[in-house]
């Protein structure tokens, strides 16, 4: 269905003269193609304009090494750019949970995977950093999902806090704090309600939870399927709630990845984990280069 960039660019720099430099024109030519590749990778279009406009600054007057073609200059150019954009500071994978117990707010639109990114991450804690998680669920409104966060606790070896009908949101956040604190927990995760879209209860209950508890990360989980919705998304949540970081969910499916460009260069929040699948070990560190890669095609 797409046509790899490096195809692409390479169709038109044989219609191109050789030169020792790239010109601007063909730089200008080139890019052209590397914007319709974004927008196909599902980038939105102001960001694929901005970014086009970068990669043509830096561009224009390199040599062109003689060991590659133009056309794999100019992708190897937008490569490094795309990495250079999507990569944020310091090691993505790595949550701050010092302090214990350390509390994680999880918040995004139902449906995004962030019950399923909950116990995951809760399981990559235990098993890869040998830390005490305990997990509760907040949404009151949806006894459903609250059994659902209970079995995959036990699925996975993860204690959830006991589920008491008839409680608040910030109740049952205060006794998952007080209840972490008593079992001796390194990590304590609430997983707040979700809904089909963003308003204004669902705003504040997730920013009361956050004046009770402090979190030391509040990951936003969106759906990288959603392109340009999963945006819109995390600058609202960013805004009222304020993110410390995103985990994309949906990365298995086969959407280009174009929406963690949009995400990083509209919000500039970091992209820590991406769900790759159901089962409850699909889940990877965030690599700007693997993401690069496969907006690139
Ligand atoms: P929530 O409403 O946001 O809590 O969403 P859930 O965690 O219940 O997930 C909704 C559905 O998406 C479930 O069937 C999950 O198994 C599935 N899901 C979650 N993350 C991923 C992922 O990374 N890849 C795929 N393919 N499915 C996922």
């Amino acid at each position: 269905m797409f046509e790899n960039l490096s195809e692409r660019l390479s169709g038109v720099f044989d219609r191109l003269t050789k030169q020792g430099a790239l010109s601007e024109d063909d730089v200008k030519t080139a890019l052209r193609e590397v914007r319709v590749a974004l927008l196909e990778a599902d980038v939105s279009l102001p960001v694929a304009r901005e970014f086009v406009k970068a990669v043509q600054d830096k561009a224009t007057g390199q040599a062109v090494t003689k060991s590659i073609t133009p056309g794999q200059q100019v992708v190897k150019i937008v490569h490094d750019e795309l990495v250079h954009v999507l990569q944020g500071e310091g090691d993505p994978g790595k949550l701050k949970i010092d302090n214990a117990p350390a509390p994680i707010l999880m918040v995004g639109l139902q449906g995004s995977g962030k019950t399923t990114t909950t116990a995951k991450l809760a399981k990559r804690l235990k098993d890869r950093e040998g830390k005490r998680v305990l997990m509760a669920s907040l949404d009151v409104n949806r006894p459903a999902a609250m059994e659902q966060l209970q079995i995959l606790g036990v699925q996975i070896g993860v204690d959830t806090l006991p589920i008491v009908k008839g409680e608040t949101p910030v109740q049952i956040a205060r006794r998952a704090k007080t209840q972490a604190s008593l079992g001796g927990y390194d990590v304590y995760m609430l997983d707040t309600a979700g809904r089909l879209h963003i308003d204004q209860e669902l705003i504040q209950q997730a920013a009361d939870v956050r004046d009770v508890v402090n979190p030391r990360e509040t990951l936003l989980v969106v759906d990288g399927l959603t392109g340009q919705v999963a945006v819109e998304v995390a600058e609202e949540f960013d805004d009222k709630i304020g993110v410390s970081g995103v985990v994309l969910t949906r990365m298995d499916g086969d959407g280009r990845g174009g929406a963690a460009l949009s995400m990083r260069a509209v919000t500039g929040k970091p992209i820590r984990f991406v769900g790759l699948g159901e089962k409850m070990d699909a889940i990877e560190t965030f690599e700007p280069e693997r993401i690069a890669g496969r907006i690139l095609g």
